[in-house]
């Protein structure tokens, strides 16, 4: 035994050092493909699902050059684009032509300042997402922060983009789905019926760099108004009318020459209209449908003499008498409701100043603000004429 055993130690030895080797090439190149397995895009999507298995996953799609996850917690979203080759979490931004960059960036912030009044879209980058993007067939969502937005809003912000919209700029390419649903330039303009309106009133125009600078505020703010203007200014005030109707906001008549309607008489209140009308239609081809009474002023024998439909209002700021961005602010701020008709005047800095902190308050709060017919239109009211309105709500 002990000889044969002697005899077979080169051979066991032999044996012995061929399996080790064997034993650790293998576990060498299983390592290998250990490390190559982790850095794999499957195994990082493995590693995420089990790292966010406390979430819903709503998402999980493989692109060309990524793999798409995204979870849901309740109200709060994540998403991941994990690289495919290398398993590393990129941004969308990552996949962005670096000589489209610039293009693509302008892109997203000019369809920001289509949707979002200027105060929200200033605040908005696609760098500041909230690490949340919903990458669909034909178009993508950016969800951003609204951390940093003043007035605070209750809303979600977001931001619908085609891929037609950012044609090119991607390395890699979307499978469009064949069927597609036409895509739709999300419009700060939209009006909704379930929200909030109110309708913004300024009298006592056309005034020049006043009226033009509420305009741009409104503009800014994705608003519209009404603006009551007196007959026998108009002609001096051309551009400013068309500035207003161009950018959205409506004209009524403010009378033609300010007096108190109740003191005169009904003849000459129904001529001073008509002259209004005419010069107003020469100006801009329109008719127009609304009158202010100077002061409200109206009573039954002016209504039935006067064809048009009279607009008063239920919210006087009074800033001809306080001249002050506060009072108003703060007396809006705290009085509004829906579908009342705000006054005020195009005459003074301090309503300036007061039209462009309100705006972002009352979008804030959930108002829409709108000229006089859109806010009938969103209360499905039809303003009838002989009829004086202080407010428009729904039925
Ligand atoms: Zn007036």
């Amino acid at each position: 035994m002990r000889e044969v055993n002697i005899k077979l130690i080169p051979a066991l030895f032999l044996i012995f050092a061929l399996i080790a080797l064997l034993f650790f090439s293998s576990k060498k190149e299983s390592m290998v493909l250990a490390l190559n397995g982790k850095k794999d895009g499957e195994a990082a999507v493995l590693e995420l699902i089990d790292e966010n298995r406390d979430k819903e996953l709503i998402h999980n799609k493989k692109y060309e050059a990524f793999i798409y996850l995204a979870f849901q917690k309740e109200e709060v979203f994540t998403s991941y684009l994990i690289d495919k080759k290398t398993g590393e979490k990129k941004d969308l931004m990552d996949y962005v032509k670096t000589e489209k960059r610039e293009e693509f960036t302008k892109k997203i912030k000019d369809l920001l300042y289509l949707k979002y009044p200027k105060f929200i879209a200033d605040a908005l980058n696609i760098e500041n997402v909230n690490r949340f993007y919903q990458i669909l067939d034909n178009e993508f969502i950016i969800h951003f922060d609204k951390q940093k937005i003043n007035p605070s809003i209750e809303e979600n912000l977001f931001l619908r983009v085609d891929y037609n919209e950012v044609k090119d700029c991607f390395t890699f390419k979307i499978s469009q789905t064949e069927e597609k649903n036409e895509y739709v330039v999300e419009n700060g303009y939209d009006r909704d019926k379930n929200k909030k309106a109110v309708a913004l009133t300024f009298d006592d125009g056309p005034n020049g760099e006043k009226t033009n600078k509420i305009v741009d505020i409104l503009e800014q703010n994705k608003a519209h108004a009404t603006f009551f203007m007196v007959g026998n200014r108009m002609e001096y005030g051309k551009e400013t009318i068309l500035n207003v109707l161009n950018k959205g906001n409506e004209i009524g008549s403010h009378s033609y020459n300010h007096k108190n309607m109740k003191r005169m008489k009904i003849a000459d209140i129904v001529s001073g209209e008509e002259k209004t009308k005419e010069i107003f239609y020469t100006i801009t081809g329109k008719e127009l449908i609304y009158t202010r009474p100077p002061y409200g002023n109206v009573n039954q024998k002016i209504k039935e003499n006067l064809d048009t439909i009279f607009i008063n209002w239920n919210l006087d700021t009074e800033d001809w008498l306080h001249r002050n961005k506060d009072h108003i602010v703060n007396y809006v701020m705290e009085n509004v409701s829906d579908g009342d008709i705000i006054l005020m005047h195009d005459l003074y800095d301090s309503t300036v100043e007061a039209v462009e902190e309100l705006l972002p308050k009352l979008y804030a709060e959930g108002y829409q603000v709108v000229s006089i017919s859109e806010l009938a239109n969103l209360k499905g009211k039809n303003l009838e004429m002989h009829s004086v309105y202080r407010s428009i709500e729904s039925n």
